[in-house]
């Protein structure tokens, strides 16, 4: 069997798509989505994905405020915009991007995010309502990895899904999301780790594997049953002379023979990575939506 490839920038497109309409009608009511972005210091990876977003943003029709502060900003100067953008009207979404340089308390600025605005889904209110399944904000990667099966038309109800990795941004709310009483959930879900006996035998039980290990061939083709169904939400950087910028991006999955047994594979890049930004404004659009029902509802309150 030769895997179906699941093509994770169209999808991403599509939803952005499926966004930017929903934000025009939005805007005929005088509502415009907004994020407001937090970018500390000069790290080049997290500074090419600050500019994506600002870039999606502006197709999607999303307003953006952004905040590019320098690295020696101050845990105090970095609270008092988080509570500024709180308090802003005009920002639906805040994003802090991590990681923070060392000097800053990154729990202490997650935690000061309010949880109507918290559209990474990182505040433990949105944790806790996500364990419960109560409506919160889902944490991007995580919720593209089930658009990605679903837009796919996997059957997720009823799969022996086994997830290796267990980080809080990955492995384990995907566990959470996937176990969920509700539909496209109802999975039966295996979490593997470092410490896990035998790897390949929990892998070869699974209808779907969902490897976030950080480590090129963590899933080879004999560790999957014939016809299962392979995400690969891994970005490894590997050494290749070829390349100008001296390295390539590989996944955690030996892509070229794993193909060969799936039935669906997503590829690296261009599977999981392109879901996340997406999954990001979906949270921004959702979250202005709401608080625009909330206004809706206290109007009618009020006037009863
Ligand atoms: P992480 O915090 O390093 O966690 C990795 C997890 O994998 C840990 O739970 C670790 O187990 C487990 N693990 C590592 N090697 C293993 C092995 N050989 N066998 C079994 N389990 C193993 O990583 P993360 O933040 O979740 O990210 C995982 C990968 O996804 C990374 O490559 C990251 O770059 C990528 N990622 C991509 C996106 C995207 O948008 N595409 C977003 C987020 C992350 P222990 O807990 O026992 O150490």
């Amino acid at each position: 069997m030769t895997a179906q490839i699941i093509d994770g920038k169209q999808v991403a497109a599509d939803m952005r798509a499926e966004l930017k309409a929903e934000v025009a009608k939005l805007k005929e009511q005088g509502i415009v989505p907004g994020l407001g972005v937090i970018l500390v210091g000069e790290d080049p990876a997290s500074k090419s994905y600050v500019t994506a977003k600002e870039r999606t943003c502006e197709e999607i029709g999303i307003y953006s405020d952004d905040n590019r502060l320098p690295a020696e900003t101050s845990q105090e100067e970095l609270m008092a915009l988080v509570e500024k953008m709180n308090n802003n009207p005009k920002i639906n979404g805040i994003l802090v991007q991590l990681p923070l340089p060392k000097h800053l308390n990154e729990a202490e600025v997650l935690l000061a995010i309010d949880p109507a605005k918290d559209v990474d889904g990182f505040h433990p209110m949105n944790v806790g309502k996500m364990v419960v399944g109560e409506k919160g904000f889902l944490p991007c990667t995580p919720h593209g990895v089930i658009q990605l099966l679903i837009r796919s038309g996997v059957t997720i109800e009823g799969a022996n899904v086994v997830i290796v990795g267990r980080s809080n941004i990955v492995g384990k709310p995907l566990a959470n999301m996937l176990i969920q009483k509700q539909p496209n959930r109802n999975a039966t879900v295996t979490v593997c780790h470092t410490r896990t006996k035998d790897l390949a035998h929990q892998t070869r039980q699974a209808d779907i594997v969902i490897a976030a290990a950080g480590r090129p061939n963590t899933i080879t083709a004999d560790m999957i049953k014939e016809g299962a169904v392979v995400i690969d939400v891994g970005v490894n950087r590997v050494e290749d002379a070829t390349k100008k910028r001296g390295y390539r991006l590989v996944g955690d999955v030996d892509f070229e023979a794993v193909k060969e047994k799936a039935s669906f594979i997503t590829p690296v890049p261009g599977g999981v990575g392109p879901m996340t930004i997406t999954m990001l404004l979906y949270n921004t659009v959702e979250s202005a939506k709401r608080k625009q029902k909330t206004e809706d509802r206290r109007q009618r309150e009020n006037s009863d």
